[in-house]
């Protein structure tokens, strides 16, 4: 695999991996380790090939368990910290791991768990062992199964191969060329954005200059970093780049060696891209889109000044070489340039379904019989105008807040596992077409006697045992009963009006 090689050729070059406040990894490290890791997987599980499950944030350890199970022909879970213990149990009950390692002591449930320390010990025992090649995950393999956000209120698993990001690799590489070897390194992994960094900034021989949650917390500590790292290639969510904005100090004489801002992962706002081309104006935006489902993105384009001009949103780009798009009505026709409806994505890309559910799977993923690839189904509405896409929202329930994924009937079905909640509706609310934060309305099972703030506060600490911190609702706001449309469902055109 593309990325394994890598890493040993830039190992007998003695660069830098990864930076990570004021430590870093060399990728004669990352080799060792990574090899050691796998040596582990496969002398304590043989041919067994279950995903690893990994649970933590940026520790510096991830990532030679990532290449570490590669290497070893297995996938690995990436879970991040902002999920809760109980839903990183769910996501070991569907995965079924042999092998997990839990960076945060969260409870994680497989046959073998490795702490920090005892994942120390391994890097120790069997450092200096090689792997062959001839193990490695390969074509149809998994590498690994990201979990999003279900409308069921359990996560959902989106596995990709081998052959998937071989293929993203070959399509947007080019966009990631740059004189520079320092790519941020801030997506959790378990985003798949993160890919651009861990992918193909590694194939590139880049250093990953790693921000965790506690930096984006603190602009102070953020920019102080930012201004020693020699960024070449920023990678985020706009959300991110939003963040820093404020701040007068996030210009190009914080990194003046910065090339270009890659975007991707929701709406890159007019505000954004023009407020980037004062403050950075060397350096390029590139905005991209695509889901999980289709391997991080599958389009791409650099903003311009038209662009920029024009009225109509921006674009989300051109579709990559061997993509194909079609945008079709809801009965799966075929619309003409400039109309609306949703995406289809065709592309090698495509990945094979959701983990263990082939009902889902049926209804999102399809095969083309023009192209003999796989098709998915993105939920998203578009159009095209001279060969430029542009995005016009969701035809479904899903929201990005932050950046963040979010089926709104994942937050309802877990705000009703909550203490005394039997109903729940939630609601993005929206300001300048991105949703700012959750409001939720409940019914309670019996009167609780609390103030309205202390039921909210109870309620949000309750939720937060089930669900991420992002996909907690701001506004939690207890009612008598629910407004009912004629079909007897809940009116949530007139819960907005209570907002
Ligand atoms: P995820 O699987 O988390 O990457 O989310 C995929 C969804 O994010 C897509 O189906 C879109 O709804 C949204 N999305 C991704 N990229 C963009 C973009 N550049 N502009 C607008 N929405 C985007």
């Amino acid at each position: 695999m593309f990325v394994l090689d890598a890493i040993r050729k830039y190992a007998a070059e003695g660069r830098i991996a990864l930076v990570y406040r004021d430590r870093c990894m060399t990728y004669a490290e990352l080799d060792r380790k990574s090899d050691a890791f796998a040596s582990w997987l496969i002398e304590r599980f043989g041919e067994d090939r279950t995903p690893v499950v990994i649970y933590g944030h940026k520790e510096m350890d991830i990532l030679p368990c990532m290449y570490g199970a590669l290497k070893a022909g297995r996938a690995y879970v990436p879970v991040d910290i902002t999920v809760p213990a109980e839903r990183a149990v769910q996501i070991c009950e569907d995965v079924k791991p042999k092998a997990a390692v839990d960076f945060r002591n969260v409870g994680l449930k497989a046959d073998m768990v490795l702490d920090p320390e005892m994942l120390c010990g391994v890097f120790e025992e069997y450092g200096g062992r090689r792997v062959d090649d001839s193990l490695r995950a390969s074509g149809g393999d998994f590498a690994y199964i990201l979990f999003t956000s279900g409308s069921t209120g359990k996560p959902k698993g989106v596995p990709i191969t081998v052959a998937n990001i071989e293929n993203l690799y070959r399509e947007f590489a080019p966009w990631m060329e740059s004189d520079g070897d320092v790519v941020l390194n801030q997506i959790s992994y378990s985003f798949d954005v993160s890919v651009c960094s861990v992918y193909i900034g590694v194939a590139r021989g880049m250093t990953l200059y790693t921000i965790d949650k506690g930096m984006v917390e603190n602009l102070g500590e953020l920019f102080d970093y930012l201004g020693r790292s020699r960024l070449a290639i920023w990678v985020s969510t706009p959300s991110f780049a939003e963040m820093c904005v404020p701040s007068v100090k996030f210009t190009s004489e914080l990194m003046p060696s910065l090339e270009k801002f890659v975007f991707c992962g929701e709406v890159l706002t007019h505000k954004l891209a023009d407020e980037l081309d004062l403050r950075f104006p060397a350096a390029k935006v590139i905005n991209t889109y695509g889901p999980t489902e289709a391997t991080v993105l599958v389009t791409a384009v650099e903003i311009d000044q038209k662009m920029r001009s024009d009225e109509t949103q921006i674009p989300i780009g051109y579709p990559l070489p061997e993509v194909t798009f079609r945008i079709v009505d809801e009965n799966g026709n075929e619309l003409a340039e400039g109309e609306q409806g949703e995406l289809q994505i065709i592309s090698d890309s495509v990945g094979p379904g959701y983990f263990g559910r082939p009902d889902l799977t049926e209804r999102s993923f399809f095969l083309d019989e023009k192209t003999g690839k796989r098709g998915y189904r993105t939920g998203d509405s578009c159009f095209v105008r001279d060969r430029l896409y542009y995005y016009c929202g969701r035809l479904d329930n899903q929201i990005k807040l932050n950046g963040f994924r979010v089926e709104i009937e994942d937050v309802e079905n877990n705000l009703v596992k909550v203490d005394n909640i039997s109903r729940a509706a939630v609601l993005p609310v929206y300001e300048d077409g991105k949703v700012q934060y959750l409001a939720a309305f409940v019914l309670l099972e019996h009167p609780d006697g609390l103030s309205s703030l202390k039921r909210s506060i109870s309620i949000k600490n309750g939720l937060a045992e089930f669900l991420p911190s992002y996909m907690v609702p701001r506004k939690i706001t207890a009612l008598p009963n629910f407004p009912l449309n004629t079909n007897g469902k809940v009116d949530k055109k007139e819960l907005a009006k209570l907002l």
